[in-house]
């Protein structure tokens, strides 16, 4: 492979490409419709994506990140309110929580999925705590029943940050259905994504959904009147109209996710690297390998012509912002240190895989 021509690491357009003429078919009709914002495509959106989730209620919003916001403040977290979550995500999840001025804790990660340890969990909890927000990182579910028993036995919220899990399960139940809220991104990377901004809020609870529906738009509610001060947050037709196209194809979309990911543990040379756990409930939105000379097997791949990505290269403890509000993260530091992830988007690996293993294997080779 030519160093000029690289195999690239994700590729929304080709996914775009796939579905072009529905896709053209939608935005013609968004652009004859005359209603752009909070119209018919939202609703139609947010009726298919909670019978999905299987959840009563779900509220299109601008991104995750004010979905995890605006679900805080529905949920009445408020200044000087602690809100404890992962060492080990997108900078995002801790932005939220600081922009509703409480007070992220950071707690470790577990070694097996990279999510949030439970038992750091619990150890960080007093009287000021009022939410748990763990994040199914990289499309593996966090260990759901130990974190819903420690909220039950500590009366706190649970906001599943999903962003990375849509259609992933904790056996039988979706992610996003199991904590108080789950909310979701949009972003055209993730497995389900738009050609822009986006997200969504799903909740059996009825008084929660109406909050936020009334907050991601001002804070107006039906009568005109504007009780609770909110934000623009809200989800448009266009996106909406493009979501409605994809979600059909979710479900397809994983497994092909889940078969690469089978393939890639049957073939990948196992000794110098340190594969992501197999299960069918995880829906693999990156294929995270760990290896100890990251940077220079990363360096290897590129020059035989394969790009890869981190995620994340910095734990949450790494960021200048974010220092103060951390336990001691050792898991998830050494994480950040070894984490490298490979390309997973089906429309990539069915054109390349075999080159793509074939140069991992060759590389872990030359490491030997
Ligand atoms: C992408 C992502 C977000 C942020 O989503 P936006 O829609 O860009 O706001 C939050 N949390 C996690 C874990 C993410 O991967």
């Amino acid at each position: 492979m030519a160093i000029n021509n690289l195999i690239p690491f994700s590729s929304p357009e080709l996914r775009f490409d796939q579905f072009k003429n529905e896709l053209s078919e939608a935005f013609q009709s968004v652009a004859a419709s005359n209603n752009y914002i909070l119209g018919n495509e939202v609703k139609e959106f947010e009726a298919s994506f909670s019978k999905y989730i299987k959840t009563n209620y779900c509220i299109g919003v601008n991104s995750a990140t004010d979905g995890l916001a605006l679900s805080l403040m529905a949920l009445g977290i408020k200044s000087g309110d602690e809100v404890i979550t992962t060492g080990l995500t997108a900078p995002a999840t801790i932005t939220a929580i600081l922009q509703t001025d409480a007070k992220p804790v950071v707690v470790d990660i577990l070694e097996t999925t990279l999510c949030i340890n439970p038992d750091q969990v619990k150890k960080a909890i007093n009287n000021k705590t009022k939410a748990i927000i763990p994040v199914h990182l990289h499309g593996f579910s966090c260990e759901m029943d130990e974190i819903m028993a420690i909220a039950q036995e500590n009366n706190l919220s649970v906001i599943e940050d999903c962003s990375q899990a849509h259609g992933a399960s904790f056996n039988p139940k979706k992610l996003g259905s199991i904590g108080h809220v789950g909310v979701f991104s949009f972003y055209p990377t993730k497995n389900l994504g738009c050609m822009g901004d986006g997200g969504a809020v799903t909740t059996n609870d009825e008084e929660v959904a109406h909050k936020i529906r009334s907050l991601r738009n001002y804070g107006i509610q039906e009568n005109g009147e504007v009780i609770h001060s909110g934000m623009n947050s809200r989800l448009d037709e266009v996106q909406a109209a493009m979501l409605n196209v994809l979600l059909p194809h979710l479900d397809a979309y994983n497994h092909r996710r889940q078969h690469y990911a089978r393939l890639y543990t049957e073939l990948l040379n196992k000794d110098l690297i340190k594969l992501p756990i197999l299960s069918d409930d995880a829906v693999y939105h990156q294929f995270p390998i760990r290896v100890k000379n990251r940077d220079l097997f990363r360096e290897s791949l590129e020059s035989q012509g394969l790009l890869t990505g981190i995620h994340y290269q910095k734990s949450i403890d790494q960021h200048t912002a974010f220092k103060q509000y951390c336990k001691p993260l050792p898991v998830a530091n050494k994480a950040s240190n070894e984490l490298v992830s490979l390309p997973i988007q089906p429309e990539i690996l069915d054109e390349h895989f075999g080159d793509i293993y074939s140069t991992i294997n060759k590389v872990i080779d030359t490491f030997k």
